[in-house]
């Protein structure tokens, strides 16, 4: 075992635009069994976009969507720029005693209005039943769309299916790291049936899914009290106590500043090719060692 190899092993990952921290980091690469991944921005290309609007009341699509668009102003969330896109350019009413609520959605006032916009338990949490719409839920969320659903008043007025694919070359990363062995996980706060959607199409074992930002890095931690050597692959700002937690970090490319000061591993470019190829390179170099 000498440093020399492990800091050719370093040279060699970079050359394939894996940046290591350190000798160390690639000895733990080279040990690890489950790979989980953040979903938004990591499995998927992290550009939602709005695939159906369905209206319940005497509410229009146009003005659910002006409605949605104007509360989204105020959030960063991928899922916003997806309503603001598709309620295009028409003039939003003004937004008040507006609040982001992490993992779950946003809340305001506008035009005398409460209003409400998120996921199914951010509805249940303020004691608006969903079951009218619970059909249409399920139905957009086993074809892997995420649903948001817009509250008026205290009632449900809108269901937005969003949808953000797979990365192109995604699939093929996870076939390649299945065959090497890994077990395979998602991570997300997204709702479990579209989580199961996306995972199956992306050929990942195991979902964990409804998870609260805060709640990623606790799920790390209960992987690896079952025994696993766990690394972690994200992007957001959010990932970070995960990324932290694992054995081994990795953040994607172009991510959030945040994710890659945190991961021991960065990959230059927004490809799953890239997780595949540091883990052959850790473990080649490590097995020139023995
Ligand atoms: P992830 O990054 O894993 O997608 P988040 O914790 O960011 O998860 O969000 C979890 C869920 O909360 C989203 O899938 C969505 O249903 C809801 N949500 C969060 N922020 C917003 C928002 N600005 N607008 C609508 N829904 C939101
Ligand atoms: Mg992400």
């Amino acid at each position: 075992a000498t440093p020399m190899s492990i800091i050719a092993g370093v040279g060699r990952a970079a050359e394939y635009g894996v940046l290591v921290r350190d000798a160390d980091a690639l000895q733990r690469a080279s040990e690890l069994d489950t790979l989980v991944f953040d979903k938004t921005g990591t499995l998927t290309e992290g550009k939602p976009q709005v695939v159906a609007v369905k209206t319940y009341g005497d509410i229009n699509e146009a003005q659910a969507l002006r409605l949605a668009a104007a509360l989204e102003q105020g959030s960063s969330h991928p899922l916003a720029h997806a309503i603001i896109e598709k309620a295009g350019e028409t003039q939003l009413p003004q937004i008040s005693a507006f609040r982001t609520l992490r993992g779950l959605g946003v809340s305001g006032e506008a035009e005398d209005h409460a209003l409400l916009l998120g996921n199914q338990a951010l509805l249940n949490e303020q004691q608006i039943a969903t079951t009218e719409i619970d059909p249409e839920l399920e139905a957009q969320a086993s074809k892997g769309a995420t649903p948001v659903l817009l509250a008026v008043d205290g009632k449900v007025a809108a269901l937005f299916a969003i949808r953000d694919p797979l990365r192109a070359d995604s699939v093929a990363a996870l076939e390649r790291l299945h065959r090497e062995g890994y077990r395979l996980v998602m991570l997300t706060g997204d709702n479990p049936i579209t989580a199961r959607a996306i995972a199956k199409e992306a050929g990942i074992d195991e979902v964990i899914a409804g998870v609260l930002p805060d709640g990623k890095a606790e799920a790390i931690k209960k992987l690896q009290a079952e025994g696993r050597k766990v690394a972690m692959v994200g992007d957001g700002i959010n990932d970070a106590p995960a990324l932290a937690q694992a054995e081994v970090g990795i953040a994607m490319g172009g991510g959030s500043d945040v994710a890659i000061e945190t991961a021991a591993i960065t990959l230059m470019r927004h490809s799953l090719v890239g997780v595949a190829d540091a883990l052959a390179i850790s473990k080649a170099t490590l097995r020139n060692m023995k």
